[in-house]
């Protein structure tokens, strides 16, 4: 008589037991459970009571067995959206650290050179209920501009030409820098978003 099938049954349930707690299923479990625990803000707004920790603990045993019974189901998913958050993350950090860009600011604020303190009000991005307003610099003049957009559906459609007086391009994709010294060392103020 052997025992291989047991031995592999207890392989497997190792291996889905650490994968659910140190291992990087945990960590996705955790936030499962954190959404299920809730806000305070979304418990009033939904009229009910908090969950009980029985509840939350229930709820986290029953995925976590799913998980141990399963984990080759899940496994491939996980690792794959860990290391695409993981990229994503380091491509931010990547493009935060080449200074300013339109679409990490929003709102409406003011921008100054901390290399020649140049200060300057700007739109990054507003919007109303039909239209929204987008921040945009001339990329030879370095002059600031916000550009509206059209109505639902119609964001990327702009309602004025996109060459600046000075025959440069208006572009939204690129970073700021300052238009007196062309430094890319500013900094942002926001003073309303809508
Ligand atoms: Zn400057
Ligand atoms: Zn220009």
């Amino acid at each position: 008589m052997t025992y291989l099938f047991e031995i592999v049954l207890v392989i497997y349930l190792i291996i889905g037991i650490f994968l659910a707690t140190i291992g990087p299923a945990g960590k996705d479990i955790t936030v499962e459970v954190d959404r299920i625990r809730g806000s305070t803000l979304l418990d009033a707004y939904l009229e009910r009571e908090p969950p009980s920790e029985l509840k939350i603990w229930i709820f986290r045993a029953i995925i976590t067995a799913g998980f141990v019974l399963l984990w080759p189901v899940f496994i491939v998913g996980i690792m794959k959206a860990q290391r695409k958050a993981k990229k994503e993350d380091q491509a931010f950090e990547d493009k935060r650290s080449q200074g300013l860009w339109f679409h990490y600011l929003g709102g409406y604020g003011s921008i100054s050179c901390n290399d020649c303190m140049h200060n300057e009000s700007i739109t990054s991005f507003t919007h109303g209920r039909d239209s929204s307003t987008a921040g945009f610099q001339c990329q030879e003049c370095g002059k600031f501009a916000a550009i509206q957009s059209g109505g639902p559906g119609k964001a990327a459609e702009y309602k004025s030409s996109l060459i600046c007086e000075c025959g440069g391009k208006f572009e939204r994709e690129k970073v700021l820098f300052c238009p007196e010294c062309r430094s890319k060392n500013l900094s942002y103020d926001m003073e309303f978003i809508t």
